[in-house]
């Protein structure tokens, strides 16, 4: 009897779920690339229209629908920009929780050496518990503030002002309502924006991330990238299949499937037809979250 294309489905996925755990468990290293669909999957997607309209509902009411879609905006004045980026940042740091399947993730690969890189901003791998001496996050975080004219390469904390700040925004105008709170910098009196990359740290963090990929050079290594589409490929897919190409004894395994937000677009597990020949990659077309539940109750036998 033939196999509906259900079961062929289930099939093929239990077949890969297998394949990418016997790497994990006979691999020297393992490395972990991790960009927004890992979050997604976790609940906190910036495509999230009912999340959007529950922590930005001003920002909804006026007609934008969600974060990804004001990650560049026509000027604000700063009153508007320190309302909706603290509110934002405020949401992503503090209100959700530290997620489930960041905690099961790091239980699959905890005492591997194991080391990641995300393109992440929202600190879900420092807040369930990585150790963060083997996790760079390579498009910062949300965490620092910067001057805008770039006086000085000092950073300040985000975290006072987001206290300080929070209870002044005014919900009919969804502007900060005294305006003399506002942060400049102390130097130059330019307005101050998030640091992301711009902090002191950046460069010694980005070191021990090329340090641990050197250190594969001979050794077995699993290469898991999990949710990283084409937002900014230079960070980890393209490198990714570079390291897997000419690495030689890597799998790369590609965890990658469209938001469920946002059918049609995304879903990018393709892998280039140079790695499927050297058989040096698998593509996994499924949603994060499944791929590691699945590992974990492996884990768990
Ligand atoms: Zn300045």
């Amino acid at each position: 009897m033939k196999n509906t294309p259900k079961l062929e489905e289930q099939r093929e996925f239990t077949e890969k779920i297998e394949k990418l755990h016997a790497w994990l468990n006979t691999a020297d290293k393992i490395l972990i690339g991790a960009g927004a669909g890992l979050s997604a999957a976790a609940g906190l997607s910036y495509l999230d229209e009912e999340l959007f309209k529950k922590f930005q509902p001003e920002m909804a009411a006026r007609g934008y629908r969600y974060p990804y879609e004001l990650f560049q905006h026509e000027p604000w004045p700063q009153a508007r920009e320190w309302a909706y980026n603290l509110r934002h940042i405020h949401f992503v740091r503090y209100v959700f929780p530290p997620a489930e399947l960041y905690k099961k993730l790091l239980k699959i690969v905890q005492g591997k050496d194991f080391f990641v890189i995300t393109s992440n901003c929202d600190r879900q791998f420092m807040r369930t518990g990585f150790p963060m001496e083997r996790v760079f996050e390579a498009q910062g975080s949300y965490d620092r503030l910067r001057c805008t004219a770039r006086c000085t390469r000092e950073t300040w904390e985000v975290k006072p002002y987001i206290d300080k700040l929070l209870p002044l925004i005014d919900p009919e105008t969804f502007m900060i309502s005294d305006e003399s709170a506002i942060p400049y910098c102390p130097y130059c009196g330019a307005p101050l924006d998030i640091a992301f990359r711009a902090f002191e740290r950046y460069k010694a963090e980005r070191q021990r991330y090329v340090d641990f990929v050197e250190s594969t050079v001979g050794k077995k290594l699993c290469i898991l990238e999990i949710g990283v589409g084409f937002n900014t490929p230079v960070v980890i897919r393209w490198p990714f299949e570079r390291l897997a190409y000419y690495h030689h004894d890597a799998h790369l395994f590609r965890v990658n499937t469209e938001y469920k937000e946002w059918p049609g677009h995304g879903g990018y597990p393709m892998v280039p037809q140079e790695l499927k020949l050297k058989a040096a990659a698998t593509e996994m077309p499924y949603d994060a979250a499944h791929v590691i539940e699945a590992l974990y109750q492996k884990i768990k036998e």
